[in-house]
């Protein structure tokens, strides 16, 4: 089977066509400035990359001319769009309700209409692709794979929030958790990676990248993750703050006349690494860099960064009574080997160690402790897409 993988943002599509017989990537790209300009980015695998700047009012234009592109005469990998079986739909929010992929219905649709207030940068671009995907290639399978849904094994104890049942009743607060896919993916590949049995092991998944996220994952079940109601709860991020206490809100809104809105910007888009550093950046590569230079604030915000990524992990080994093997994966998981060391010295206490030399490896699945370690520490790269591919194939065999 062709897959037809969409991961829509508000002005900005990703796109990947995968085989899934082969499991292998046909062409991808992305569709960026929508409803501002337009452009087009078209990689086929093993011919040259395009980029096609034209107008996309909407996402609708936006994944014709990814279709025109996928069909093109010249460098299309399709001679017609009738060999795409079926669309997997990355989607951010499914609530309590969805607890895994669907085949898209008037129902799911409803439910992902629902959830736009909880994820309101994400579900309503998620929407749009949905429909016009259902508007140009009529009669194909939609399935829909949502960030939230692997979290929805978690027990009440680790999903509510000490606030008044009212609101949890009113307006469904809670923790949700998000990266599921990711999550999913990547507990499932370590356990078979490493040997473990899925109905007896207990796994924790950090998934460091721009936005980071950590998972406890006993017996193949998510049972706690950092992320809340929105992706801003948990890590200290690339530019996001995770946790603080919520009266810091209040406070630099008073002293600096803010409003809570622009404050949740500021701890959204100025915050994490990047506002740690004065702004330096959010890019792990280039606060490394600065951090070799000698600058302080860099070394402080990548010290910051992982003691945080260190407490979670030890908060999970007492979530799960224990640790079978603890998996890094994502942008800086898979490939920051400074990140990563640090992270385990503070968890000595587990009896963990590295090997540096297979630490100091960069982007592939791989046991990076060492011999006499107390426990399991591997790099397994993390595919979303590859797993919506999975997940889509699933649904509509
Ligand atoms: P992601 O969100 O998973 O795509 O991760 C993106 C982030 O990964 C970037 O912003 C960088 O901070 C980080 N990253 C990518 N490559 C490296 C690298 N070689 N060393 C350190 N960090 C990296």
């Amino acid at each position: 089977m062709k897959v037809l993988v969409i991961n829509c943002g508000s002005s900005s599509l990703k796109y990947q066509v995968i085989d899934s017989e082969t499991e292998q990537v046909q062409a991808k790209g992305l569709c960026e400035r929508i409803g501002i300009d337009g452009r087009l980015i078209y990689q086929p695998t093993g011919g040259e990359k395009e980029v096609t700047e034209a107008p996309m009012p909407t996402h609708t234009e936006a994944i014709q001319m990814v279709l025109d592109a996928l069909v093109n005469e010249k460098s299309g990998i399709l001679k017609s769009l009738d060999e795409v079986d079926a669309i997997g739909h990355r989607v951010l929010h499914g609530g309590a309700k969805i607890t895994q992929s669907c085949v898209i219905d008037d129902e799911v649709i409803k439910v992902i209409e629902e959830c736009c207030d909880l994820g309101p940068l994400h579900n309503p671009a998620n929407l749009k692709g949905i429909y016009a995907c259902q508007r140009l290639m009529p009669g194909k399978p939609n399935v829909a794979v949502f960030d939230t849904a692997f979290h929805q094994t978690m027990p009440t104890k680790a999903f509510m929030y000490g606030i008044p049942y009212e609101y949890y009743e009113k307006y469904h607060i809670r923790k949700y958790g998000f990266h599921g896919t990711s999550h999913s993916f990547v507990s499932k590949e370590t356990i078979k990676f490493l040997n473990l049995d899925p109905d007896n092991s207990r796994v924790i998944v950090c998934h460091l990248g721009n936005g980071s996220s950590i998972s406890a994952v006993k017996d193949s079940k998510c049972v706690d993750t950092s992320m809340g109601l929105t992706p801003l709860e948990g890590l200290v991020m690339g530019t996001r703050s995770g946790d603080i206490d919520p009266a810091v809100v209040e406070y630099i809104c008073n002293k600096e006349g803010k409003t809570v809105s622009e404050m949740l910007n500021i701890l959204n888009k100025k915050s994490g690494v990047y506002g740690l550093t004065k702004g330096l950046s959010s890019d792990f590569r280039d606060l490394e860099a600065a951090s070799n230079e000698g600058n302080k604030l860099a070394e402080d915000a990548l010290d910051i960064f992982s003691y945080r990524v260190a407490k979670t992990v030890g908060s999970y080994v007492a979530a799960m009574n224990g640790v079978d093997a603890i998996a890094f994966t994502a942008g800086i998981g898979e490939n920051d080997p400074g990140v990563r060391a640090k992270v385990c010295s503070y968890l000595g206490y587990l009896g963990i160690k590295l090997d540096e030399e297979k630490n100091g490896t960069r982007g592939q699945k791989l046991v990076i402790s060492a011999a006499d370690s107390a426990k399991l520490v591997a790099v397994v790269p993390t595919n979303e897409e590859l797993a919506i591919m999975q997940e889509t194939v699933a649904l509509v065999k």
